[in-house]
């Protein structure tokens, strides 16, 4: 094949452009070449081993397509089988009888005797000691492996050869201060050793130094946006808090905790520079995020501004309005609700009462986004469960004030990892809940498989006897939405038929909006004691005598939604109960995620498993980011360095913002030499 040709294919099959591009494409992992196995050691388990040996015994077996070449490699310790299907013609040739091999692959055993199919050959003589080395392994397409020969081997001696040529030109991209401070192999080495690794050291070395590297350039770039953008967007102040003074003394209930005091404090504090306030406000379920947007609002209010809290359902809005309605009232604050069904007479009145100004709060679903929601002066939008949203939308509400941007709080009870949210957020503040109100008892989770559903009935008989509210979920997943709609209808006929003395409401995705409505409030009125219901009351509903949550085929939850199911419960005084309903037949992660859950009420804690369960892209709304698309650094297990690269390019940037310095000129190279498309990085904030 020629290189045009190659390249071409290269670039369609594996997107890769550049030589560049090839030379980044990392191996994803490597065979260790550096320990001759003895035969009698060999097993099943074994991965890619060699072992070294006289060949003997060479033959061909068999007829047609049915042929074979057999042969034995003795190293004293006992014979191993080598056997080959393909290219017998070639190994007949090469491969010679009384010659000592290392003999690569992998290992299998056959009647208690060792096996290997197609194994490697590698003639070890006097001037040929046998070498020992780690060989990568990269990952290439079907289609360039079948058709084209262009497996992991091929994609080696390119690699290997196009580094020859690029070592002259491969430019160091980190100041030597950096490099020192750090301890980091240099960028020329490093990318040889990643590939053509010497040692397992050296290949530890330069895997830090390259993911260090990646890590830095994405933080040094989101750190520079956010300081860009606080220098040039103004934001209203909001000092005055004559209000908030009288809430605090005479309308508040409870106290905060002091984590909501501390976030309460973050915002007012961005709320009195004159900057624009982007703020993610990250809480564990029943943290108590929704006080903090109230209080905000409070702010807003005091200041003679507007503000807007957006929910992404309409059952969630709902209820912030109605808990919010009570306070405002007291308060002689206006606050109203527009979602998908607010009628038009309603909406005429509530358009006009934005425009003049006399409508101070604004709760609602995305039916606020409408062009003709227009208002007087929007001073601060609130998004709640943000990952529900999209930037475009995020966008539309920053226009609703053409005078001057609102301020924009984003809050989210999906528990981000740290290392996530650094990365993902890099160019937002954030402030973090992390104490649950006083008094809450920790939710008891157990694992039940359903042949013990009489068992759980008993239990979920007693506490409605003893006054409790339980919600019963079932799955529901867009692919297979008839079938999910069946089980939920089959559960609730069951649980119908099993407690006939109670009232049991439904609430599904396919229920009208008014519908929904009626059922979610005659659950929070109590005159229900059971809810049927799919994940639509995953998000923020808060019903605090509801204290059982039962969970039907759990398995088919991811972590996090688990997690945040169970957060429904426990937002009272009584001892919740979540119980995790599943069949006898559970994958291995189906069981950790189950034992997980079990184990630990800990958000983050769930997270970080769940992110190692599934990775990075799986994460709630972060499959299309694009800020994942890393080359080696691995968000899930690369959080250290994540944390030295971050304080890093701070440091940098608070002595040298423009990278103007010569110490710096290597790092601002190499951003100059970056293409300018490569991450669209205002897709996330
Ligand atoms: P989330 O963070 O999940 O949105 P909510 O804002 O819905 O949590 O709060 C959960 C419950 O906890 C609500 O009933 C709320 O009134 C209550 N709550 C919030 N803060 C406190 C506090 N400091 N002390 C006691 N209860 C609180
Ligand atoms: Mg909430």
């Amino acid at each position: 094949m020629g290189s045009t040709q190659r390249a071409l294919l290269l670039s369609k099959e594996l997107n890769l452009f550049t030589y560049g591009d090839l030379i980044q494409r990392y191996p994803f992992r490597y065979l260790d070449r550096t320990q001759v196995y003895k035969v009698a050691d060999l097993n099943d388990d074994l991965p890619y081993v060699q072992v070294r040996g006289m060949l003997r015994g060479k033959e061909l077996v068999g007829e047609g397509p049915k042929q074979r070449l057999t042969a034995k490699v003795g190293d004293g310790t006992g014979e191993l089988e080598l056997v080959w299907f393909k290219g017998i013609k070639w190994v007949q040739q090469v491969a010679k009888n009384n010659q000592e091999y290392i003999v690569f692959g992998k290992p299998t055993m056959f009647n208690g005797r060792p096996q290997m199919a197609h194994p490697e050959l590698e003639e070890v003589g006097e001037n040929k000691p046998g070498q020992s080395f780690l060989q990568p392994v990269y990952n290439t397409s079907e289609k360039l492996k079948n058709y084209h020969r262009v497996d992991s081997k091929a994609i080696m001696r390119m690699t290997a050869e196009l580094l020859k040529l690029a070592q002259p030109h491969i430019k160091e991209s980190l100041s030597p201060a950096l490099i020192e401070r750090y301890g980091l192999m240099p960028k020329v080495h490093a990318l040889q050793q990643i590939h053509f690794p010497q040692s397992a050291e050296l290949l530890a070395a330069a895997q830090f130094r390259l993911k260090f590297e990646e890590l830095f350039f994405v933080q040094l770039k989101l750190l520079r946006q956010r300081d860009q953008r606080k220098v040039t967007l103004a934001g209203q102040v909001f000092k005055e808090v004559p209000t908030l003074v009288d809430f605090y003394k005479n309308h508040l209930t409870f106290d905060l905790t002091g984590a909501q005091k501390r976030v309460i404090h973050d915002i007012y504090k961005d709320f009195c520079t004159g900057k624009q306030m982007n703020r993610l406000l990250q809480g564990d379920v029943g943290s108590g995020k929704t006080i903090v947007a109230f209080i905000s609002m409070l702010m807003a209010a005091d200041n003679g501004a507007q503000s807007c809290l957006m929910a992404p359902t309409e059952i969630l809005a709902d209820q912030h309005y109605t808990g919010l309605k009570v306070y405002a009232d007291a308060l002689g604050i206006k606050i109203g609700k527009l979602t998908g069904s607010t009628r038009t007479s309603e909406r005429r009145v509530l358009h006009e009462e934005l425009r003049n100004g006399t409508m101070h709060m604004l709760v609602g679903t995305h039916a606020l986004l409408e062009d003709v929601v227009q208002f007087r002066n929007l001073g601060l939008t609130i998004m709640d469960e943000q990952h529900r949203f999209g930037v475009a939308q995020r966008s539309k509400l920053w226009q609703k004030n053409p005078h001057i941007i609102p301020h924009v709080l984003v809050m989210t009870a999906t528990p981000i990892p740290r290392t996530l949210a650094m990365t993902l957020y890099g160019d937002l503040d954030v402030s973090v809940i992390d104490e649950l109100p006083a008094g809450r008892k920790p939710i008891v989770t157990v694992h039940r498989f359903d042949a013990n559903r009489l068992k759980v009935f008993e239990f979920i008989r007693d506490q409605v006897k003893i006054g409790r509210q339980v919600y019963i979920v079932y799955p529901l997943i867009e692919e297979s939405e008839t079938m999910d709609y069946k089980d939920l209808t089959d559960g609730y006929e069951s649980v119908a038929r099993a407690f006939p003395e109670m009232q049991i409401s439904i609430v599904h995705g396919r229920m009208k909006a008014e519908e929904k409505d009626y059922e979610m409030q005659r659950f929070i009125k109590k005159e229900t004691q059971i809810m049927v219901a799919t994940t639509v009351i995953e998000v923020g509903v808060n019903v605090p005598n509801a204290s059982v949550m039962v969970i039907e085929s759990a398995e088919r939850f991811g972590l996090s939604q688990l997690h945040q199911l169970r957060g429904r419960v426990g937002r009272g005084a009584d001892q919740s109960y979540c119980i995790l309903m599943t069949g006898f037949k559970l994958s291995k992660d189906a069981r950790t995620r189950l034992e997980t859950m079990v184990r630990t009420n800990n958000g983050f804690e769930i997270a970080d498993i769940d992110l190692k369960l599934r990775g990075p892209g799986d994460l709630m709304g972060t499959q299309q980011s694009g800020v994942l698309d890393l080359l080696i650094a691995d968000l899930a297990k690369d959080g250290r360095i994540l944390s030295e690269s971050r304080a890093a390019a701070q440091t940098i940037l608070a002595e040298d913002p423009n990278l103007a310095s010569p110490e710096n000129a290597n790092i601002r190279h190499h951003i100059e030499s970056l293409p300018a498309t490569a991450v669209n990085w205002s897709r996330i904030s």
